[in-house]
């Protein structure tokens, strides 16, 4: 005769083994649409770093947004967040992660937290992100959300990104994710020699520039026109 165990102790059995999946293995509904985000919006808009592709696949935007939002997170545009802010275009956040040219190791600041979306992207590809956000309850949600969805070498602050975060310098790369109507000053000190800075500038017209801190200065790689918000 087969022994049937008890239907209690089955049960239990179950829900220990479900409890240890970890959250970021659990059904995710939106996994399609993040793939065909990827494929469409970034892949065949020639992002070909597999690195930061694998991280856009991972990072559950949906998470990110408010919940009325939700539905339109994987949608090809930036999104309200709140408090005059917006989370960028998918296209962007991949545009400038992949500028940033990070590897395993690399220390990176980030200025404009915001929903902390960026911060997650950047999080997947670095050893351990500092993020500065202005506005303190931006600042706090992000920290939440980052915290449940597991990253430990996330590291939130509220405080003004003109100043940087001396304390953690010198960075592999800074990346700004508000644009400053000039370059602020305070920056160059505290990117590495050979580091990359990606910084969207200007009033209006908005120019996307990649710099190299070399010996002879700051060289620029590259520039695309684009629309943030301000950094105040
Ligand atoms: N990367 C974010 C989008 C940020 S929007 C995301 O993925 O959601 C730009 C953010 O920069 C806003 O949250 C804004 O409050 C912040 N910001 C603007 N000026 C700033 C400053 N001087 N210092 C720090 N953060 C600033």
């Amino acid at each position: 005769m087969p022994v049937v165990r008890p239907f209690s102790s089955f049960c239990e059995g179950n829900s220990h083994s479900l409890s240890g999946i970890p959250e970021a293995k659990a059904f995710d509904p939106f996994a399609l649409e993040r793939e065909q985000m990827v494929r469409e919006q970034i892949g065949q808009r020639g992002i070909r770093d597999r690195r930061v592709l694998q991280a856009m696949q991972k990072v559950p935007r949906h998470r990110f947004v408010p919940l009325e939002q939700q539905a339109h997170a994987y949608t090809d545009r930036p999104l309200s967040i709140g408090y005059n802010q917006t989370i960028s275009q998918p296209y962007i956040v991949a545009l400038m992660t992949e500028a940033a040219q990070l590897k395993p190791e690399s220390v990176v600041l980030e200025i404009g937290t915001g929903s902390g979306y960026q911060t997650a992207v950047l999080a997947e590809l670095a050893q351990q992100v500092y993020s500065l956000e202005r506005i303190p309850a931006l600042a706090e949600q992000a920290q939440q959300t980052l915290y449940a969805l597991g990253y430990r070498n996330i590291h939130i602050r509220q405080g003004d990104g003109y100043q940087g975060w001396p304390e953690h310098a010198p960075y592999d790369a800074i990346v700004v994710t508000a644009a400053p109507p000039t370059l602020p000053p305070l920056l160059p000190d505290q990117l590495a020699m050979g580091g990359t800075w990606v910084v969207p500038v200007g009033e209006g017209c908005q120019s996307l520039l990649i710099l190299h801190k070399t010996p002879q200065g700051l060289i620029q790689k590259g520039s695309f026109p684009v629309q943030f918000v301000p950094m105040l």
